[in-house]
């Protein structure tokens, strides 16, 4: 089988799994503990804090451990509205956010907030102007994500925050980093940025382990209370192993960023240039496009149907985003860019990683070649 859902999730590196286990085997100890063992698991995570932090080139006193992206985003956006002991107020977010963002968002609508949904345009990107326009004086947060999960497309993080913070200084600035982190530069200082999700699993890390990134000075409601580690924000006792190995993790991400960038991208060049010439396949054009996601539709065909037809062939592929791919209805990203429900239902997303060859492009474009001719007769047109 070849795996092409790296945006689903990745394979561990080895070094990861290798750290992790060790620190499992021999430093269990609880990091709150007094006694030595204690102090060894705090020493770890201090170090990972320290470390993950020079990568961010921010202070390590502003990295907090969560279980993941989902619970960042939650804590960012929900920390964020019912902070001192609010219960109404405005948030700015897009119709294309990961539905970590998107649902946490609705969820608020129901407690009494109020919540604008930017429209993307038809290249994928979101207008930093509209941004701008959809505050109002009782907005409390801007949430926008960095590189789209689905299609790719790259979104103006640097202009939003600064349109948003030289206009709204008092305005935070959130955005999820999941898909973008490794992939394609961000500097969090320098952009201005106040919140900022990541999760490990989606760099080769372990699953269950990611960080919100709190800037110095802000507040924000714990969703988790209980014994008051990580500074308060997040009560719980810290997973050490899964901190180290996501420390690794994102160390290789950053050190190998260009160099990845620049091998998915011949990758992606070619594999979109196939799909161009493969009659039937509509490929999505994104523009800004990360370089590690490409997207397209089979108007007609079930997505499903072409996502099974190329697991036949020994290529596995996803549908949506992968939280969104066991529901029937068509893609609330595609739908939100102006495609019509034919093609928003048969949408594939392939997404490549830092192990992917160009043979390996040849193989998939086999596949697909494949799947369109042996589909062709099911074709609804
Ligand atoms: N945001 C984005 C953009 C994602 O792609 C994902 C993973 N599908 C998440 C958030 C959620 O991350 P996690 O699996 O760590 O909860």
């Amino acid at each position: 089988m070849k795996y092409f859902d790296y945006a689903a999730t990745t394979p561990p590196y080895a070094e990861v799994v290798r750290a992790m286990s060790e620190i499992m085997d021999q430093h269990y100890g609880n990091p709150s503990s007094l006694h030595r063992y204690g102090e060894e698991a705090e020493r770890l995570i201090r170090r990972a804090r320290e470390v993950t932090a020079g990568i961010l080139g921010v202070q390590p006193s502003e990295i907090i451990w969560t279980s993941g992206a989902t619970e960042s985003n939650n804590m960012a956006i929900k920390g964020a509205a019912l902070r001192k002991g609010r219960t109404q107020g405005h948030i700015v977010t897009t119709m294309i956010e990961h539905p970590s963002v998107y649902e946490t968002c609705r969820q608020l609508e129901l407690f009494g907030f109020e919540v604008s949904y930017v429209r993307p345009l038809r290249d994928g990107t979101i207008s930093p102007e509209d941004i701008l326009a959809a505050i109002r004086p009782d907005t409390i947060l801007v949430s926008v994500m960095h590189v789209n999960n689905e299609t790719g497309a790259i979104q103006w993080i640097e202009q939003i925050t600064r349109l948003v913070k030289s206009s709204y200084p008092r305005v935070l600035v959130h955005v999820d980093g999941v898909q973008g982190f490794g992939r394609v530069p961000v500097s969090l200082r320098e952009w201005g940025i106040d919140l900022y999700s990541l999760s490990a699993h989606k760099l080769r890390g372990p699953k269950g382990t990611g960080l919100l990134y709190v800037k110095q000075g802000i507040e924000l409601l714990p969703l988790l209370t209980g014994g008051g580690q990580e500074q308060g924000y997040r009560s719980g006792t810290e997973n050490a192993a899964g901190i180290a190995g996501m420390t690794k993790a994102l160390r290789f991400a950053a050190e190998r960023q260009e160099e990845q960038y620049k091998h998915l991208s011949m990758l992606q060049d070619r594999l979109q240039q196939a799909i161009r010439n493969i009659p039937g396949l509509v490929l999505t054009e994104v523009s800004p496009a990360a370089p590690h996601i490409v997207h397209f539709t089979y108007p007609g065909m079930k997505a499903e149907v072409v996502l099974h037809s190329l697991e036949q062939q020994g290529c596995l592929v996803s549908t949506q985003s992968a939280c969104s791919s066991r529901k029937s209805v068509p893609s609330r990203v595609l739908t939100a860019m102006g495609m019509d429900r034919e093609h928003a239902d048969s949408g594939i997303r392939i997404s490549l990683g830092d192990e992917h060859t160009l043979e390996d492009m040849e193989y998939l474009i086999g596949a697909l070649e494949q799947t369109v001719q042996s589909l062709r007769s099911l074709e609804r047109r």
